[in-house]
């Protein structure tokens, strides 16, 4: 079995691994990165794909798929794209959104289209639904999906072939960083870890009983002084988290949620299996959308306008959570300009999005602001209102959580992906310092490295050779000590 990255590796974002036998080819996610330009996985040269395993609905991991029906790259055999049953419906959603997105963006870069409806609208009506502890098999491939507690519907993918088990963990979530949501479970067996690294860097997340502390007395704090605060939320996953710390929180004002995040919070109602057991028991109590007790909805541009113009204290939870599309611009356009109001930032933010620059003191930033006619309006705005950012929402493991969910599956290789080239260096360290990971060999390979666990390349020989070799140095230092301590 080879497996070769073409994403995600030393980054964050554009997903993509390519794992083929003599026989069969498959695609484990096939993301973008959310840069500008908006990067693609390096989708040249590869062998005609059979199949594409979707691990979550995040665009990072599934944005890109549209380009292998543009492309061609799809075999006379292929099989689908398999995913949950909520990562379909989520995808339903999330990808006719990206492909928005970029239609603007390659207007403004006066840029070909990579490509067209027909592209997206074929990715969509081929995705076939698998759940969680079915074995499917392609070709050479056995195939199993085990819970990721990353967001709704998300998985770990275990691909069997040629008697070798990899697990891709997508981006895995961790004990206690989503009561919604079940923990990743540990799978047995797996000789090969693809772990994520999102949060190499960080060891421990602060507490999500923290977070919500500080995000409810940041809110009350604007409301009392009779301010609206805005929380540009990811429509799928924070949003959701957030929305379960907003509702009965007696903030004395009406709290709103608008755009994708309704739709989004819709489907974890629809697939309530896919929730937490705390909260499958909430539904069947209760027979209500747990996310959105005391939460508004806002349907028409009559109430938005009604929102941001009446001097109504309000919190308002828009998407998109960088501030990049969605309705989150044009509630920071009408927010803006008054020094009371709010802007909360409670998620990651990508390099030179508005959100990025927000966090980064910038007072004048350029929006996209959405019209009734569904298209946008570029304009150059100055932001007199406050900004906050709260850290602790995060559906990605720390690096701790990394560690211990490495520790219970003791795999011989990790590989790490999914991370800032810093971010894999710190988590690869505390990986091989802990005493029950010492037999597993920690790769941190480079975009387009190729590795064969069939076979072992020569490449995979060297860097365990090298492991090995320092292991020993060390060992012999600490045995030169002992006998000196004699
Ligand atoms: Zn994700």
């Amino acid at each position: 079995m080879e497996l070769r990255l073409l994403g995600g590796a030393k980054e964050v974002g554009r997903s993509c691994l390519l794992l083929s036998t003599e026989k069969t080819s498959i695609l484990l996610d096939c993301g973008l990165k959310s840069t500008k330009p908006t990067e693609y996985p390096l989708l040249e040269d590869l062998p005609p794909i059979d199949a594409v395993i979707w691990s979550h609905a995040h665009i990072d991991h599934i944005g890109a798929t549209p380009l292998l029906f543009a492309r061609d790259l799809v075999s006379n055999n292929f099989k689908g794209i398999f995913a949950t049953p909520p990562t379909q419906a989520l995808a339903s959603i999330l990808l006719p959104d990206s492909y928005t997105l970029a239609l603007r963006q390659w207007q403004e870069l006066g840029m070909e289209e990579l490509y067209q409806h027909e592209h997206m609208s074929k990715t969509l009506s081929s995705v076939r639904t698998i759940n969680l502890h079915r074995i499917f098999k392609i070709g050479d491939f056995e195939i199993e999906l085990y819970e990721a507690g990353h967001i709704l519907g998300s998985c770990l993918v275990a691909v069997k072939a040629h008697g070798v088990r990899l697990v891709y963990t997508g981006n895995m979530g961790a004990p206690g960083r989503a009561e919604h949501l079940n923990p990743p479970e540990p799978v047995k067996d797996t000789d090969v870890l693809i772990l994520e690294s999102t949060y190499g860097l960080t060891l421990q997340h602060p507490s999500l009983k923290e977070a919500k502390r500080r995000l409810i007395s940041s809110i009350t704090e604007t409301i009392k002084e009779g301010g609206k605060v805005l929380i540009p939320s990811f429509s799928v996953g924070r949003g959701q988290k957030v929305m379960r710390m907003l509702r009965k929180a007696n903030l004395g004002c009406k709290v709103y949620y608008d755009g994708l995040l309704k739709d989004a919070t819709w489907f974890y109602w629809r697939f309530t299996s896919y929730l937490s057991d705390p909260l499958i028991r909430e539904v069947c109590l209760t027979r209500s959308n747990p996310f959105i007790d005391g939460i508004e909805p806002v349907n028409d541009m009559r109430l938005r306008k009604k929102i941001a113009r009446s001097k109504e204290p309000c919190v308002i939870l828009a998407p998109s959570g960088m501030l990049e599309g969605g309705w989150s611009p044009y509630y920071l356009r009408e927010l803006a300009g008054d020094e009371k109001n709010k802007v909360i930032l409670v998620g990651h933010q990508g390099e030179g999005t508005v959100g990025d620059k927000l966090s980064k003191g910038e007072r004048k930033v350029d929006l996209y602001v959405p019209t009734e006619k569904f298209d946008w309006i570029k304009e150059e705005v100055e932001i007199k209102c406050d900004v906050d950012l709260i850290e602790g929402f995060s559906g990605h493991g720390a690096a701790n959580d990394l560690r211990l969910y490495a520790r219970s599956v003791k795999p011989n290789t990790i590989i790490l992906n999914h991370g800032d080239p810093k971010a894999i260096e710190n988590l690869g360290n505390i990986l091989k310092k802990d005493p029950y990971l010492s037999s597993s060999l920690i790769l941190t390979p480079e975009l387009g490295d190729i590795y064969d666990f069939g076979l072992k390349r020569a490449h995979i020989e060297e860097d365990a050779l090298k492991e090995v070799l320092s292991r020993l140095e060390a060992l012999e230092r600490r045995i030169r000590k002992l006998e000196e301590g004699k």
